[in-house]
């Protein structure tokens, strides 16, 4: 057992200071005065000045790798452990990106199994950019519905040079397939949309959705900040649907992206809900930027622990109340992606913790129940790290 004494608990909503015991992999009490049981052994940590937050969730990695997009050089490696946790993300869901051509769904499966034997919790879209999109078992419904780790289908790439722009009749299809295998699941089955900077960027979904008893909610698309025009767009679209926000990119493209920090304050101020605001890192791809011509220019590559900066600036520098910041990488997250037992600090929650202090320097992290990071060490690596 692990006993945190007297911390500030956003779970995320303010709970006030808060004695939180921890058995095996759950949280098991949150109360003002807790004692361990007379005759347990476990670890007492003292958390006096320091707020205990959800493990974040970054719904959108590319856990096995990506890009590729500059050439075999361009592809970008796995994740490893250490670059989860240093961004205070304990659960996280992985993907493939534009390369759904040399790169396998299996391959991105078996990484989120070793990242769960790591010691931090992980699932997989099924799918890549195109549509028909490589699957495990052969359809994108089969894989949500059999297979643990599947949750839904994603990255599927719209609007952009590099979408093999499915007509509406294939998004239906995709997208009621990965419906109902996340029925049979219990799952979301939700499809990430890799959105891109062509007109009117959110019209397939419009489309698929008037065309089909589909709603918007069965779509989560991504990138939503990329650029001011596709900003706009999701301003609108936001207040019926999803809308992710991508942090890893925003330090390379300034001139065309908006701070995630700020784009999170800018969507609530325009009506969109703040259930439906995520936020994901897009870690571990490439960030291609091309000239006018479509030639590439540059490359770069995105980490996890850019959620956790923007939630420090989205605080500190927008003034936004640390509960409202906090949702957009836990709660939200866990609801829309309908993940059990996370993004909120409760009892019988999976004990996903990590503790901050003002500066948002993280001295503790526990994931699953065990302690990976304390007093600002990390005491777990990935295997080969
Ligand atoms: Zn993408």
């Amino acid at each position: 057992m692990i006993l945190f004494k007297n911390a500030e608990v956003y779970a995320p909503l303010p709970m006030g200071k808060k004695d939180v015991l921890v058995g095996g992999t759950r949280i098991i009490a949150i109360a003002d005065h807790i004692e361990l049981p007379v005759g347990v052994e476990g670890e007492v940590i003292d958390a006096t000045g320091l707020k205990m937050i959800p493990g974040l969730i970054d719904a959108h990695v590319h856990i096995a790798g990506a890009g590729g997009e500059g050439g075999p050089a361009s592809r970008t490696p796995e994740i490893q452990l250490s670059r989860l946790l240093e961004g205070g993300v304990t659960s996280v869901v992985g993907c493939l990106g534009t390369d759904g051509m040399t790169r396998s769904v299996e391959s991105v499966l078996m990484k989120a199994k070793a990242l769960r034997h790591e010691g931090v919790s992980a699932w997989i879209y099924t799918g890549a950019y195109q549509v028909p999109p490589p699957t495990i078992l052969g359809d994108v419904g089969k894989d949500i519905a059999m297979i643990e780790e599947v949750i839904g289908t994603g990255e599927i790439a719209l609007s952009d040079h590099r979408s093999s722009t499915p007509t509406t009749a294939e998004l239906i299809k995709l997208t009621e397939h990965s419906r109902v295998g996340g029925m049979l699941g219990g799952k979301a089955g939700i499809v990430n949309i890799h959105m891109g900077d062509a007109q009117n960027p959110f019209q397939p979904l419009y489309d698929a959705v008037a065309l089909s008893e589909l709603k918007l909610t069965q779509f989560l698309p991504t990138h939503c900040n990329r650029n001011h025009h596709i900003f706009e767009e999701a301003k609108t679209y936001g207040k019926k649907g999803y809308i992710d926000i991508t942090a890893s990119s925003y330090p390379f493209f300034p001139q065309y992206e908006i701070k995630p920090s700020k784009a999170i304050v800018e969507f609530l101020k325009a009506g969109v809900p703040l259930e439906h605001i995520t936020m994901s890192s897009d870690g571990c791809g490439s960030l291609p930027q091309f000239d006018e011509k479509g030639n590439l220019e540059q490359l770069e590559m995105g980490y996890p622990k850019s959620i956790f900066d923007e939630l420090k600036d989205t605080v500190a520098e927008e003034g936004l109340e640390l509960e409202k910041a906090l949702a957009v990488i836990t709660s939200n997250v866990a609801g829309i992606l309908r993940l059990p037992g996370k993004g909120r600090i409760v009892a019988h929650n999976d004990a996903d913790l990590v503790l901050i202090d003002n500066d948002f320097n993280i001295h503790h992290l526990c994931a699953m129940g065990k302690m990976m990071i304390k007093n600002q060490k990390m005491l777990q690596k990935g295997t080969y790290e």
